[in-house]
């Protein structure tokens, strides 16, 4: 866990810095832009909050629903400032002079807050037997990603593939050997993809991809790289079963600014439904 300190008291400063610079993993902010950093916790001070609330709670909000706390080190005499301040923008607050005890105690709170809020959004986010991303949270990150091409122009390209004859494989081996094959196609499907493009489970034995900002040959390579990657080796069981896997993939695009999230699903759909009435194993644009 990460802990910002942005502290106007030198002393203050050099005291936390001295106490907790061993357990935790400290940044020392210099400029506000240091905000837009990646921590689990930020501990400030009444000037730097005064200076800074505004973007604090930006900063805040960026998470949500993950909670990243705020601790504020001040004064008794700033009891109009602190209490204004407590529950907009800071989370804790210690008196000076601050104890060494009642500090690490605030901070674990604190990051035990962080660490339970971090482990409720993973869950409420992934699909828990594949790892992707689940439906819900496909959604809230192709629209944010489709608000970004609106305004900087490209296009988008959605990825529609459903695994071919799934049911014979769960009538034949049972659904735990169904959820293993499910498992391996989601990691096959992933070393397909650049970090920056996004993938989810979308249904039962259906998945989507979102190529970003990208043309429609590069969105088609990587649709044909998929397809050849599910099925170039079959998946190994136990009893040296060696069971043939395959996909088909349906492809739809558009270009900013006239993207429509639920078109473009639409669109890869039916071209999904064609791929399977062509003979399966196979991708229609
Ligand atoms: P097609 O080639 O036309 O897609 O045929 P299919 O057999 O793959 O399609 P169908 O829709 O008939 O069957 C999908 C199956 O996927 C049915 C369902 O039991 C299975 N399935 C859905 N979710 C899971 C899961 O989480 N685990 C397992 N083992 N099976 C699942
Ligand atoms: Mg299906
Ligand atoms: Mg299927």
């Amino acid at each position: 866990m990460k802990i910002l300190i942005g502290l106007n008291n030198k002393a203050n400063k050099n005291l936390i810095v001295k106490w907790i610079g061993i357990r935790y993993q400290l940044d020392i902010m210099e400029q506000k832009e240091d905000l837009n950093k990646e921590f689990d916790l930020l501990i400030v001070d009444g000037p730097v909050l005064e200076q800074l609330k505004d973007n604090i709670k930006a900063r805040k909000d960026t998470e949500t629903p993950v909670f990243l706390p705020v601790l504020l080190i001040t004064n008794r005499d700033n009891v109009k400032f602190i209490t204004k301040q407590l529950w907009v923008t800071v989370d804790e607050i210690i008196l000076t002079p601050i104890e060494k005890l009642e500090l690490s105690a605030r901070i674990e709170i604190l990051l035990r807050a962080r660490r339970l809020s971090l482990i409720t959004q993973k869950m409420a986010i992934t699909d828990p037997l594949t790892g992707l991303y689940n439906r819900r949270h496909f959604f809230v990150i192709t629209e944010r990603e489709i608000c970004k091409v609106k305004r900087n122009g490209g296009s988008i390209t959605c990825l529609m593939m459903d695994i071919d004859h799934f049911k014979k494989v769960n009538d034949t081996y049972g659904h735990t050997i169904g959820d293993i094959v499910l498992k391996e196609v989601a990691r096959r499907i992933k070393s397909c993809l650049r970090d920056f493009d996004i993938v989810a489970r979308y249904g039962g034995e259906e998945f989507v991809a979102i190529i970003v900002d990208s043309n429609l040959s590069i969105a088609q390579k990587i649709a044909e790289r998929i397809r050849q990657r599910v099925s170039e080796k079959p998946i190994e069981l136990k009893n040296n079963i060696r069971l043939p896997v395959s996909i088909s993939i349906g492809v739809s695009s558009q270009n900013a600014p006239n993207i429509d999230l639920h078109i473009l699903i639409q669109n890869a759909d039916k071209n999904l439904y064609r791929a399977k009435e062509l003979g399966r194993n196979r991708i229609v644009y």
